[in-house]
């Protein structure tokens, strides 16, 4: 039977590209699910997008002097074409900077002041008064109260890693001007959590004890033990979605509020590209929602929304929320500021066509009941070993075998032994496995199960030896490589959620459209025979390849290198003239210039300054054809750390602007006769 599915991955915050860590925890199980329902002929939305609200952006804007909007624009496309990149399979992709979706969230505010959900709460906080604004937690530095670092931030301190409030902060200072801030009243809009502390209660701990993961189960248990409070749903910002009521100049949904809202609006959006209604897929009670997250944020999917969609009163809750723990790196927490991190723009350049070998090692190895760890020489092993070694080589094996023997044609059945049945049978109880797994959110049992299918090709095809059968039993052959052709379109179905590029190219190998059964996970269950004898099949291709050494070698020196090299603060701060006279900036004279494979942005140019050549790697392949740039003069910093960029070492940094259209251009002396090594002062 054929159910309606609503499916959401959490929203990621676009100030920065996403890592392995956001792959392992939110997006590849939630690929997984979605792709499984949809093979299994199930009625699927698959909804995300950009959480593009909140003071870190706007923070981080104020440091670059740029516009919020300038920060999301970019890091949005960026986290698209990765999701792209890695087979996410999303139905839609939408941001909260859109104007569907400030409708949404603003309508969905109106809703619930409507039904009296909210109390108006005065209270004072701190407002700078030469900025002329509120400051949020992120914006005031002080004292920490316990350990007294410093530079904690009003909320947190990253130091001893205590929450706090900030008005506990010894001496704070507005981080935008400085200044010691004054306490100002301020109103904000609270949602009555409290009076929703029953109906959670019932809701989580009684009916979902025992299908809710415990880990989340264990976290909603600890805020309903607290009790719960009021929450401000509103802040003065001058960056979100306006609060809609006549008496709120200067304020903001709280991004935690709009966020999760986010969802409903992609979803609107997607239903008006398609023709839908959009309804079904939240309000029909026989629609299932599953929200997939990692554990920092169980309490607004568990707690916080269901209290706002339960509020609004029109709405179905999630069925499930099988939210994962950490994944952690090398043996440290991964670390943006501390660039810990194995980036998924980096990875696909270093690793180019291999977004299959991420996902399955972070399948088999997800952080689902407790943090794990992802180390390069694991990746290398589970690729070179289980990967190459059992799924590759039967695939490859069945495929010579076939076109060695009968030219590619799908030889006879015959008769079947037991050893025939006994192998596909197997093979049938793994795929019921599989569902299982699946069905309960087990990703890493359900891809071992996947590998234990090819093994079992495998270890069948050692068994029958076909290429010693060949010279007495020709006969018997025929029938095992039919068997064998079985397993391996079977392969090909059961790895399409798991490993979607290689499911396709295996298909496209065994021709599957020329086959009279369609490949469905359906046929599989009722356990049709989906190969045809007669049927030709293609040569054969190398589903996956060896990672050497030496690659393993590099990504872990590059992990070093970024701990050593302490990062670059981002503040533009004032200098004086001995900061300045630190800096050596030089003429340089473009000798060579080369693309960088696999890079649309990046040129590799050898630069001679003076007596000396550099290589330097540059972020301006749109811009210049690398052939007319030759014998350009730019200028150069040469006293920059060397780094390695997408695999080759960069001496120095070429100084580039942008010119009338946003292209990066090279900043160049307008004396074109200034020779190169000059020193500029
Ligand atoms: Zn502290």
């Amino acid at each position: 039977m054929t159910k309606r599915y609503t499916i959401t991955a959490a929203l990621p915050y676009t100030n920065g590209p996403i890592h392995i860590g956001h792959l392992a925890g939110v997006y590849i199980p939630a690929d997984i699910y979605s792709r499984f329902l949809r093979i299994k002929g199930n009625d699927v939305l698959f909804i995300c997008g950009s959480d593009e609200h909140g003071v870190p952006i706007t923070l981080k804007a104020k440091k670059e002097g740029i516009n919020p909007q300038d920060v999301v624009d970019k890091y949005h496309k960026i986290i698209k074409d990765s999701f792209a990149e890695f087979g996410i399979s999303f139905d839609n992709y939408s941001r909260t900077s859109s104007k569907i979706h400030h409708k949404t969230a603003s309508d969905f505010f109106t809703t619930l002041n409507n039904n009296n959900q909210f109390s108006e709460i005065e209270s004072e906080q701190f407002y700078d008064e030469s900025a002329n604004q509120f400051l949020a937690d992120r914006f005031i530095i002080g004292t920490c109260p316990k350990c007294h670092n410093t530079e904690s931030y009003g909320d947190q301190c990253e130091n001893c890693g205590t929450s706090h409030n900030a008005l506990d902060l010894i001496n704070p200072k507005s981080s935008i001007t400085g200044l010691s801030p004054q306490l100002k009243k301020t109103k904000h809009w609270y949602l009555k959590l409290d009076s929703h502390q029953l109906f959670l209660e019932n809701w989580i701990l009684k009916d979902h004890k025992s299908d809710w993961k415990s880990n989340v189960y264990g976290q909603c248990k600890s805020w309903l033990d607290d009790g719960l409070r009021p929450r401000a749903v509103t802040r003065d910002l001058d960056w979100g979605v306006p609060v809609p009521l006549n008496n709120a100049d200067g304020k903001v949904l709280y991004v935690w509020f709009d966020a999760p809202i986010g969802y409903i609006s992609s979803t609107i959006e997607w239903a008006k590209k398609n023709n839908k209604n959009w309804e079904s897929y939240w309000k029909d009670p026989a629609t299932e929602l599953v929200h997939f997250i990692g554990k920092d944020n169980i309490v607004f999917h568990c707690i916080i929304f269901p209290a706002m969609l339960k509020a609004e009163g029109s709405y179905i809750l999630p069925k499930n929320v099988p939210a994962n723990e950490f994944l952690n790196l090398e043996g440290d927490k991964i670390s943006t500021s501390k660039n810990w991190a194995v980036w998924l723009p980096e990875y696909l350049i270093d690793f180019p066509n291999k977004q299959d070998i991420l996902r399955y090692v972070l399948t088999s190895n997800a952080p689902e009941t407790k943090d794990n760890d992802f180390t390069w020489k694991d990746f290398q092993a589970k690729n070179n070993n289980e990967l190459v070694a059992i799924f590759g080589n039967f695939i490859n094996r069945v495929v010579v075998l076939t076109n060695k023997y009968y030219n590619g044609d799908v030889p006879n059945k015959n008769k079947f032994l037991d050893v025939d049945t006994e192998v596909l049978n197997s093979i049938y109880e793994s795929i019921s496995k599989i569902e299982k797994s699946i069905s309960k959110f087990r990703f890493r049992e359900a891809c071992n199960e996947l590998i234990n299918i090819a093994r079992s090709g495998n270890k069948y095809l050692a068994d029958q030896e076909p290429w010693k059968t060949i010279k007495v039993d020709e006969n018997r052959v025929e029938t095992v490589m039919y068997v064998s052709l079985q397993i391996s379109a079977i392969l090909s179905v059961i790895s399409e959620p798991f490993l979607p590029k290689t499911s396709a190219k295996l298909q496209a190998i065994l021709n599957s459209k020329a086959h009279s059964l369609h490949w469905t996970w359906g046929n599989l269950t009722e356990k049709n025979l989906i190969v045809n004898t007669g049927v030709r099949i293609n040569k054969a291709e190398l589903l996956f390849s060896k990672i050497e050494d030496r690659e393993i070698d590099f990504q872990i020196e590059k992990l070093n290198h970024s701990k050593k090299s302490k990062a670059i603060p981002n503040k533009k701060t004032e200098i004086n003239e001995l900061d300045f006279s630190k800096l050596n900036f030089r003429i340089g004279n473009i000798l060579e210039a080369t693309k960088i494979e696999k890079s649309k942005k990046l040129l590799l140019l050898k630069i001679e300054i003076g007596n000396e050549t550099r290589s330097i790697v540059s972020g301006i392949a749109k811009s210049y054809d690398p052939k007319k740039i030759i014998g350009t003069k730019v200028v150069v910093l040469t006293n920059l750390e060397p780094k390695i960029i997408a695999g080759v070492i960069s001496q120095g940094m070429v100084l580039l602007t942008k010119d009338e259209n946003n292209a990066e251009v090279f900043v160049s002396p307008v004396n074109i006769n200034v020779e190169s090594g000059l020193n500029i002062s």
